[in-house]
């Protein structure tokens, strides 16, 4: 077993979670009208270990969107169907340094990363590009359910409808990316490459399922509930890279100082933490600090780092 004192450590896990509670303050999001209207209360965690030990606690069987957590699966996805050289001819690596949905390229005229909106519209728009938008869903519904070991992944279409009617910025982020030839050639309708983006944003899942999914991750690529290999090793590494520079909007460069592993937040107070070769862990409180990641969920893995030795040079 990858932690043979699984009662201890899940006591602690336990208590960690208890403390988290208390922590308060902070808004739920409403810019997407859908999802302000979540109950701010709800708090779950679920992990998942590199050799399928699971365990959760509180709301972790609720359902909620991935929205920007998608980001992560979206490019691991991307990068696996084509590989890394060709995703990144479109998309690089550098944290932008501004807002998750500010209209800015870099100095190639390409998106800074594919954790800010313009990089993950660009990266949704190069996947399974050459076929309807009806088989462009199914083949991520079908993507994310094996990096989930067959567990439910939904569909949200209530927050699809509302984030949808009221995505100005994002079309004027993909206008402005259309002028300066961001998208590949196989991009015939900027609607279509908006629906899709916002499709995968309003896909769903619960702290259980989302456990599984970010311990593939920790385990390279290959789900431990399966032992099916749904993520290419390359891109599996460059994803987690990814998380630990620029997954936490604009707190990524104090997250990775403070907790150092790699994590990806959603404005749906949602995060996964992956801490390589030994959890997944999944994390859910709707009320959002002023840098848009979840109160309790950064409380969480700073604590977390404080009672293990989990940050990523610990070990020196
Ligand atoms: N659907 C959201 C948007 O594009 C994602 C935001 C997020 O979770 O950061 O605005």
């Amino acid at each position: 077993l990858i932690i043979p004192s699984w009662p201890q450590f899940c006591g602690k896990i336990k208590e960690i979670f208890l403390k988290c509670r208390n922590v308060n303050g902070g808004k739920v999001a409403d810019y997407i009208p859908q999802l302000s209207r979540v109950n701010p209360d709800k708090w779950g965690i679920a992990i998942c270990t590199v050799d399928g030990q699971r365990i959760a606690f509180g709301d972790s069987k609720e359902p909620f969107c991935f929205q920007s957590v998608s980001k992560a699966f979206n490019y691991a996805i991307a990068a696996s169907e084509l590989g890394a050289d060709y995703v990144h001819r479109y998309v690089g690596q550098e944290p932008s340094g501004r807002l998750f949905n500010e209209i800015c390229l870099d100095n190639q005229n390409k998106p800074h990363n594919p954790m800010v909106n313009s990089g993950a519209i660009v990266v949704t728009s190069l996947i399974n590009n050459k076929v309807n938008l009806a088989d462009r869903f199914d083949y991520m519904m079908t993507a994310y359910r094996r990096i989930a070991g067959g567990e439910h992944i939904g569909f949200n279409n209530a927050v699809f409808l509302s984030e949808r009617a009221t995505a100005d910025r994002n079309y004027a982020l993909a206008y402005y990316m259309k002028e300066n030839k961001c998208f590949p050639p196989e991009t015939k309708s900027l609607t279509d490459a908006l629906d899709f983006y916002f499709q995968l944003c309003a896909l769903e899942t619960n702290c259980e399922h989302l456990a599984v999914m970010a311990a593939t991750l920790a385990n390279g690529g290959v789900c431990p509930i399966t032992e099916e290999r749904c993520i290419k090793s390359r891109p599996c590494r460059d994803v987690l890279s990814l998380m630990n520079s620029c997954g936490m909007y604009d707190y990524s460069g104090q997250f990775s100082f403070h907790v150092g592993l790699p994590a990806k937040s959603g404005v749906s107070g949602n995060m996964i933490v992956v801490i390589p070769n030994l959890v997944g862990i999944a994390i859910w409180s709707p009320p959002l600090d002023e840098m848009g990641n979840s109160c309790r969920g950064v409380a969480f893995c700073k604590e977390l780092v404080n009672q293990f030795n989990f940050h990523n040079y610990d070990s020196l």
